[in-house]
């Protein structure tokens, strides 16, 4: 079947092989089962549906969105021999019914239809005359509270699914990889014992770096220098951040604009146009920037601040790098940039659980800034990928930290402080207490007279604390949810604890730094 697959492939769309995932997700559909796909935007999830289509009797139902484009998206399969097309609100009811009743007569093979329209017990009636073999969820994290996007029409796809004689195959596509939105659309969509795969989210030409405990306006200051007539974006948390940064780099001569929710209309398309057709080297921005700009030479997106979590992070470092060749995303850490995100999280009027979610994800975005271990594999991973490589190559993780050192003894002295805190403290105080400092807090819980106070005083509190943050990181100190977190100890301590296994971490080696200042 899949050579089938290949062919129609070939034959439409004028590839010769598949891409990530695409093979796996289509083999799944093509044997009649529920599938969800989860691939990033550009990976390709189109073809997964539109080639089963083909492959199927009778018609496939498209749920999608994007009314504005959904015209367009047929007409591009038109011009590529597909017979497809779309009803929404845009038509009067005489020609929807035409079109649904071509549909049954095979004139078409795709029905887009917008979610909406599947509200309305009219139309529901009249596809019952279809013989329709899949349904094709697009956006499908439509469905869920937890999306970006939720849409309650969506909620009555499982309806339609219900009502049909017979059961379609049904598949659901989204890039958004999180826990609660797949459960969601499994759920809400009633998908039957479905595969889930997660594609595509690798993209081999972005190369990723972490910068921790420098200056940030140094490194941008010989980033740019070293970087000359090279498109990038930075991003800051801030209008006022932006504002700052542009101001300064503007001083030093570069062509740079702004974007920010702050500005007009006006101003921001103009900036956007410009940097879109490199009248502007640099574009410096919050998140409000990047929905839907689609430049192709961004050389390097570098994160003044750190974002707030996972999934925003790679969506805006993803923007760099789209023409397939080498480009950097670059994050700039501080712990300050935690301190920002949470004060963001209090002010949210949302659910308490759901601030519980936003802070776990926040602790995956710092976990990632502070792992020794290769970035691509550690942001595959959060995603879901199913082949990740342990090493890429291609990350100052695996790039710069090449020397590992046995931190054992250091570990050891940080665990026991944890339980002698009787696992009630946040990271500072432990940091504090290993240090022997005469922190009011430490004297005042009468921490200093602990067996392990002072016991890393020949280190600076940064530099427990920042250890204390790779073992977070590392899975053997867990940090509960919430504005003030607590250090606990993960079982993966224990043995370490009792001398039976060693904590070795890499490091940077002396070298790769001297050549970073170097260059
Ligand atoms: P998504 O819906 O996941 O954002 P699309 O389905 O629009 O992605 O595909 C993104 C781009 O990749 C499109 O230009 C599409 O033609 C192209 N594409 C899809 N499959 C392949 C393939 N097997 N080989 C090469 N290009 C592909
Ligand atoms: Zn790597």
């Amino acid at each position: 079947m899949l050579k089938k697959a290949r062919q129609i492939l070939k034959q439409y769309f004028g590839y010769s092989s598949f891409k990530s995932g695409q093979d796996k997700i289509l083999n799944n559909i093509l044997q009649g089962k529920d599938t969800l796909g989860i691939m990033p935007t550009g990976g390709g999830k189109s073809i997964c549906y539109q080639i089963p289509a083909l492959m199927f009797q009778g018609t496939t139902l498209v749920i999608s969105p994007l009314i504005s484009l959904m015209k367009d998206q047929v007409d591009a399969l038109n011009s590529l021999g597909i017979a497809a097309t779309f009803i929404n609100s845009s038509l009067d009811s005489d020609e929807v019914e035409k079109r649904i009743f071509d549909s049954g007569h095979g004139k078409y093979k795709l029905l887009y239809v917008a979610p909406e329209r599947l509200e309305s017990k009219r139309f529901i009636n009249s596809i019952k005359s279809l013989s329709i073999s899949m349904l094709a969820v697009d956006e499908a994290h439509c469905v869920s509270q937890w999306g970006h996007d939720f849409r309650p029409s969506y909620l009555a796809i499982n309806t339609v699914v219900k009502e049909l004689d017979k059961r379609p195959v049904v598949t659901a596509f989204t890039a958004t990889a999180t826990e609660e939105v797949t459960q969601d659309i499994v759920r809400l969509l009633s998908l039957k014992t479905p595969k889930i795969y997660v594609a595509g989210f690798n993209r081999e030409n972005l190369s990723f770096t972490v910068i921790r405990g420098e200056n940030k306006k140094d490194f941008i200051s010989d980033y740019l220098a070293r970087n000359k007539g090279q498109a990038g974006v930075i991003y800051a948390a801030t209008r006022k951040e932006v504002d700052n940064l542009e101001h300064w780099l503007q001083r030093k001569g570069y062509a740079v604009g702004k974007y920010h929710a702050g500005l007009n209309d006006d101003e921001r398309i103009r900036n956007q146009e410009k940097f879109i057709y490199d009248d502007l080297q640099i574009m410096v921005a919050t998140n409000a920037f990047g929905m839907g700009i689609d430049k192709s030479n961004v050389r390097y997106v570098i994160h003044y601040n750190m974002p707030k979590n996972m999934e925003a992070y790679y969506q805006e470092a993803g923007r760099a790098g789209r023409d397939g060749e080498p480009s950097q995303c670059i994050l700039l850490f501080s712990s300050q940039d935690v301190q920002i995100q949470k004060f963001l999280i209090e002010q949210n009027q949302v659910p308490v659980e759901r601030k519980v979610n936003e802070y776990k994800k926040l602790q995956a975005m710092v976990d990632y800034c502070h792992t020794t271990h290769c970035l691509r594999g550690t942001i595959l991973k959060y995603f879901g990928e199913e082949n990740v490589p342990k090493e890429c190559g291609n990350c100052s993780n695996c790039n710069d930290y090449n020397e590992l050192v046995d931190r054992t003894v250091e570990s050891q002295k940080i665990f026991s402080c944890i339980l002698r805190m009787q696992e009630q403290y946040g990271v500072s105080l432990v940091a504090n207490v290993l240090k022997g400092s005469q922190n009011k807090k430490v004297i005042q819980n009468g921490f200093n007279r602990l067996s392990t106070y002072g016991l890393m005083k020949e280190y600076t509190t940064k530099e427990i604390s920042d250890l204390i943050h790779i073992l977070i990181a590392e899975g053997y100190i867990y940090l509960t949810e919430g504005q003030y977190p607590v250090a606990k100890l993960q079982p993966k301590a224990i043995p370490v604890l009792k001398g039976k296994e060693k904590v070795l971490q890499k490091v940077r080696k002396k070298e790769s730094i001297k050549e970073a200042d170097n260059s």
